[in-house]
């Protein structure tokens, strides 16, 4: 079997639509966005749904939202406008379940050319035959009874009962491929089941109906997870069956956990959806996921998605399982959140302090605090979230750590006061630097805190006399941002309000 494709290139994600994205899935749609791209070729996206008891309804829509989100827009297939779902594209419906009738007919063309068979056999037979193969230390395979039933036999049965149809796997020989990622795989034919291809509800198995379509949509490639390797002989067995030309298929390697056990299948921790809601921004994930088995270089890490795709190599992504260091994400994460421009940054953030009911959005980029009713502009919103931008590394961090900004202050006077410092001492100092505050122009400089520094080294006092209490007064709490940044990101103003709320909780 060649190594090499003439074909136009056309490759496709094809999930079985179960409500969220894998981690895992989104780096096969990854990697075959980027080998089409690499190659000028079309990709599309085909819903393999023809397992009627997984069936999640909203599922294909949630998948092409996600999609969207992280930017992958496939040029054929189903997707979303004005939350109405369509296909687009010359060779659908690439929905297996609008295609019944065509999985239908190519079963009965392969029992036209002895390639595939009516099977009768009861579910009790079946487990009768695992049960006996099972004692006797064989693997449990169909036996291939049905193969030989004559035409009447056959008629007599079909007339009594439900059937399956399997393909009719040749006894002896090899079936191999080049594989795009591992070089060539061979099984032996004796290692392979009459696997069933249209089953007794006469809906067609996975097998079927994914070669009928591959074919029927000229893919050229087919790239999925390492999982299905043991189906790709049975794929191969049916393209010849049918006389095609199969794609060329390369596997990619499991995700591992860092104990290299397979990654957890707990839909938190694997779903892609989950780390988008908690705030890692489309572009740390798609970085991070694209390079889970492959590095364009060996000197750095981050990386554009038109980037990656112009340098993409199937042959060089690596066949051993990709160890998910989630640690990792989170470095991407921090990258990609200070790459931001601090407006953009304010953006992003807002929906998260809505969601937890700290802002109110109450016009394009404007927003109300819930419990001041103070308005923030998105230039304001973003001074005050870029308090915490080089701590976080999800923006689901940000409405615990910023509260403060937004609530009216609850001072707790012992907390103000710096080591052992007595409240009328504490008020000399916070009365000294408001007053010192007010009079200066720019309180956003960066000259801010030198300036002060030096004033408060003039009046023979600590630092932490000072800027302790000033601290806390701005944020009431025990930790927080540094004094300066927060009355940068206040403005004088608030500021100057905060430390008259503190003073009045000292003094009373
Ligand atoms: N429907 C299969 C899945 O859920 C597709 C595998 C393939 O790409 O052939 O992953």
């Amino acid at each position: 079997m060649s190594s090499t494709s003439t074909k136009p290139v056309r490759v496709r994600y094809a999930p079985s639509p179960t409500g969220y994205l894998h981690i895992g899935g989104l780096r096969t749609a990854l990697y075959n966005v980027f080998f089409a791209k690499r190659h000028g070729g079309t990709f599309l996206l085909r819903m393999e749904d023809t397992d009627q008891a997984r069936l999640v309804p909203g599922a294909v829509e949630s998948l092409i939202r996600t999609f969207a989100t992280l930017g992958i827009v496939a040029a054929e297939g189903p997707y979303v406008e004005n939350d109405v779902l369509s296909e687009r594209g010359a060779y659908g419906p690439y929905t297996q379940s609008q295609r019944l009738d065509v999985y239908r007919e190519h079963a009965e063309l392969l029992i036209t050319k002895g390639r595939a068979y009516r099977c009768f056999c009861s579910p009790e037979t079946l487990d009768a035959m695992r049960a006996e193969a099972q004692a006797a230390g064989r693997p449990s395979r169909y036996d291939g009874r049905c193969r030989t039933l004559s035409k009447e036999e056959q008629e007599e049965k079909m007339t009594a009962g439900s059937h399956v149809i399997r393909m009719c796997v040749p006894p002896i020989g090899t079936i191999s491929w080049i594989d795009q990622v591992r070089g060539e795989i061979s099984f032996s034919a004796a290692d392979i089941d009459d696997a069933v291809l249209v089953k007794t509800d006469g809906f067609p198995t996975y097998h079927l109906a994914n070669v009928v379509d591959d074919h029927l949509m000229e893919i050229s490639h087919v790239f999925r997870a390492e999982e299905w390797i043991p189906s790709t002989p049975k794929h191969v067995l049916l393209y010849q069956a049918f006389g095609w030309e199969p794609p060329l298929f390369g596997h990619l390697s499991w995700l591992l956990n860092a104990d290299k056990t397979k990654l957890s299948k707990r839909q938190g921790d694997v779903a892609v959806e989950n780390y988008l809601q908690r705030g890692y921004l489309p572009e740390a994930l798609l970085n991070f996921v694209a390079l889970l088995g492959w590095n364009p270089t060996a000197d750095r890490e981050i990386f554009s998605m038109d980037e990656l795709a112009s340098l993409f190599d199937i042959s060089k992504v690596n066949s051993a399982g990709a160890v998910v260091n989630f640690e990792k994400l989170d470095w991407f994460n921090r990258h990609y959140l200070k790459a931001l421009s601090s407006e953009e940054f304010a953006r992003r953030a807002a929906p998260f302090l809505v969601a937890a009911d700290i802002l109110v959005p109450t016009g394009t980029d404007t927003w109300t605090a819930r419990e001041t009713q103070k308005t923030f502009s998105l230039a304001q919103l973003a001074g005050v979230v870029g308090l915490e931008r080089e701590r976080i590394s999800a923006l689901e961090e940000l409405p615990k750590a910023l509260a403060f900004a937004f609530a009216p202050l609850v001072h707790q006077a012992a907390m103000l006061c710096w080591k052992g410092m007595s409240a009328a001492d504490t008020v000399a100092r916070l009365e000294a630097v408001r007053a010192f505050l007010a009079e200066q122009g720019d309180v956003s400089s960066a000259t801010l805190e030198a300036a002060t520094k030096e004033w408060i080294a003039a009046k023979g006092w600590g630092n932490g006399e000072v800027l302790w209490p000033l601290r806390v007064a701005l944020s009431g709490q025990e930790k927080s941002p540094g004094p300066f940044e927060m009355i940068a990101a206040f403005g004088k103003e608030e500021s100057l309000h905060r430390v008259e709320a503190a003073l009045h909780v000292l003094q009373k």
